[in-house]
This record gives C-alpha cells, structure tokens and sequence, in this order.
C-alpha cells in the first residue's frame, strides 16, 4: 500500500475550490448552475496591468528574479504600505509570494512547532486551519455569532491565549462575514495582545479596499503600533484588482520571521512568476479608480442582495461592511425542510434542485449560514434568488 503523511492525512481540500468544482461538472453535464461559490471578482484585469505584463515578456522579464520579489515590485509594496496603511517597511522586511495563500503558507512554516497553537476566529477562510494543520500546529478556533456580527471580542481572544499560543489571525474586512474591525475593536484586542509578547499577529488584508464603513480602513497596527515588531501583514493584488490568476502576493513584517520564509519559498517555489510581478507593480503604482469602480458595483450588489435575502423565510442577514460575500443564516429554512439536517446538507440540495452554488458556513466554522458570493452580474443575483425563494418557500 501506498504511504501517505500523516500531514497530508490531517487536512481536505478547500471547499470552496470543491463547490466550484462541482458547479462546473454539473454545467458541464448541462444542468443550468447560477455560481455564487467564486472567491474571485468577476470583473477584467484592469487594461494597464495586462499591458504591464506584456510589455515585461517583450522586454524579456521572462527569467528567475529574486527569490522574494523584483526590487520594482518591492518599492511599490513599500511605497503602497507608506501611502495607504502609514507603515513603514525596508526592503528585507517584505516577501513576494505566488499569492496570499502562499504568504500565510511560508508564515505558518517559519513559525509553527508541532503543537504551537494559532488561533483563529471563526467564521474563517477555509483555508487558515489545514494550512496551520500542515504546519502541524495546532489551530484553536474561537467562534463568534451575528450577535457580535461575527467579530471576537477582546475577552473572547483573552480567553483562548495559552502558553502554547504562537500566532493569531485576523482577517477584515472579512471572507466569509464581509465584516470589518472598527479601530477601537482593534485596540481593544491590541491590548491583550501587548499582554503576551509570545504571540505573532497576522492581520490578512486581502480585502482591504472592499470596504463601505465610511471610514478607513484600518489593521491591528493602525490600532496598536506597538504590536509591529511582532506583526505580519498579509496582503496581496488578487481581489483588489481582480488579478486572481495572476498569483502575487505579499507579506511585510520582522526581518527575521520574513528572512525564514524567504528560505522556505526558496526551497519550494522559488519567486513568484516574473510577468505577474510586472503586472502587479503596474497595479500598486498606477491609477487606483479601477479598483473604486468595482467596489461601487460591489456595494451596489450587496445592498440589492441583503434585502432580498431578508425576505426569503429562514434566512437572515446582515449588512456588511465590505468584501463581496455575504454571509446569512439559514438556520431556519434547514429547519423547515426536513429533508436536510445540516448547512451542507441543504447547500447539496440547493445545488442539485435549485441549480444554485453557495458554500455552507460549516466550510468557514460556522454551520448554520451560507456564503454567497456578489461576485456576479445582478442578474445572475437576481435569477438566484428567484430559484432560492422557489426552492425555500
Ligand atoms: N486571504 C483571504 C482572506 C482570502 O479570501 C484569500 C482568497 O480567497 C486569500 C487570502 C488568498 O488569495 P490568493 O492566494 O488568491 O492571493
């Protein structure tokens, strides 16, 4: 018999890829599928990126570059960090990777031990728990409700710290909740945080400009400065621009930490691909109104989509803050039908009957809800919705 790790054995694929997949073989086997599953916008790549990239393949950018990025593209992370965020970074203390996913990849590598916990709230994105379980850390989710709108508190987090806590994760605005810290919020936890100088802060910012609060945008180092020598911040061009395929992103933090996961992608991936790169400097450096011209459409989206979702009996939702997910319960059309127990019971069923795509909160640590991605044209949001309101009512 074939061995398998047992690092492999610990974690599954992500299930969000695995909806997506699944709506694309029922598409293929001809059944008309509405996908709201997409964690990726559904707009272009803005056209002076894509020019950037092609002007970097006839310019003969098409070779190894540095294992942790073009200086080009790393003073553009710097000056980006410098303008929108107020943070200041040298040049050692920044790692490209082949995107976010990868950043919190190398940062899970470089910091774990077997054993060291990572905590991470819940609802999630997927894929922070396997990551950390391939690490084989240990991850300690503290689960939050609509109560709270899907944020911890700063007792919650307290609470959760051991001696064996090395990381903790935030992510705001939020995939799946679409919710953002408010910097008090962020203070509060900084607070605790500055109690144990043991723990590292990741702040993934993957979503940072999808954001309707009215004010702006702000991470654990707005909140709290003194957190930054042992704080990382993850971010990256695949949802901001709609670079999804392109695969860049970034991580900015300690020299020492962002040193070891510059080995750790040396040894496995290298750097991430050349033109990408180009592409992406073009992104950080250029006009930023591409990236206001989708969040436009996405609030416009997300207004549309909370109210009718609120009139479907058994769900409820929530206004959000940003992202382009939303994340209801529909804790009470699955009591309703008793053909299904379960959030991924009822997602299957939704799929197969209604011919909608969603993912079940179960996927993020939060059974009960679904993730609907608004990533989609109004009137594919307005066709789902038509389907659901027949499938629930
Ligand atoms: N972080 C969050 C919160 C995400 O939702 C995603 C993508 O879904 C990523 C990081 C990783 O993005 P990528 O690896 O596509 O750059």
């Amino acid at each position: 018999d074939l061995q398998l790790s047992s690092r492999v054995q610990a974690i599954k694929p992500s299930p969000t890829l695995a909806v997506t997949n699944k709506a694309a073989e029922l598409r293929a086997a001809g059944q008309d599928i509405i996908g709201l599953g997409a964690g990726e916008p559904d707009f272009d790549t803005p056209e002076h990126i894509k020019q950037a990239a092609m002007e970097a393949i006839k310019n003969g950018q098409t070779k190894y570059t540095a294992v942790d990025g073009t200086p080009a593209l790393k003073k553009a992370i710097i000056a980006k960090f410098k303008r929108d965020n107020g943070l200041e970074y040298e040049a050692n203390q920044i790692l490209v990777s082949s995107g976010g996913k990868q950043s919190f990849f190398n940062l899970a590598l470089a910091t774990l031990n077997p054993g060291d916990e990572a905590i991470i709230p819940a609802p999630y994105w997927v894929s922070y728990p396997d990551m950390v379980l391939v690490a084989e850390g240990q991850p300690v989710i503290i689960d939050t409700t609509a109560d709270t709108r899907f944020k911890i508190t700063a007792e919650q987090l307290e609470n959760a710290i051991t001696d064996r806590t090395r990381l903790f994760v935030i992510n705001s605005p939020s995939n799946p909740s679409g919710m953002a810290y408010t910097l008090e919020e962020l203070q509060a936890i900084g607070e605790v945080l500055k109690k144990h100088p043991q723990i590292m802060i990741a702040t993934d910012d993957m979503y940072e400009p999808i954001l309707w609060t009215g004010k702006p945008f702000c991470n654990i180092l707005n909140a709290t400065p003194e957190l930054y020598d042992r704080t990382f911040v993850l971010n990256g061009v695949s949802k901001a621009y709609s670079m999804t395929g392109w695969r860049i992103g970034y991580a900015a933090g300690p020299a020492k930490i962002i040193g070891a996961m510059k080995k750790i992608q040396s040894q496995s991936t290298s750097n991430p691909a050349s033109i990408s790169q180009a592409a992406a400097q073009a992104a950080l450096d250029g006009p930023q109104d591409c990236v206001s011209e989708m969040v436009t459409a996405f609030k416009e989206r997300h207004d549309w989509l909370v109210e009718a979702l609120n009139k479907l009996p058994g769900v409820e939702c929530l206004t959000g803050d940003g992202t382009f997910y939303v994340f209801p319960s529909f804790q009470g059309a699955i009591d309703a039908d008793s053909s299904v127990s379960t959030d991924v019971e009822f997602a299957e069923k939704l799929l197969t009957e209604a011919g909608v795509a969603l993912v079940p909160g179960s996927a993020f640590g939060c059974p009960g809800h679904m993730r609907l991605s608004f990533a989609t044209s109004m009137d594919n949001l307005k066709k789902a919705i038509e389907r659901l309101q027949k499938a629930l009512g």
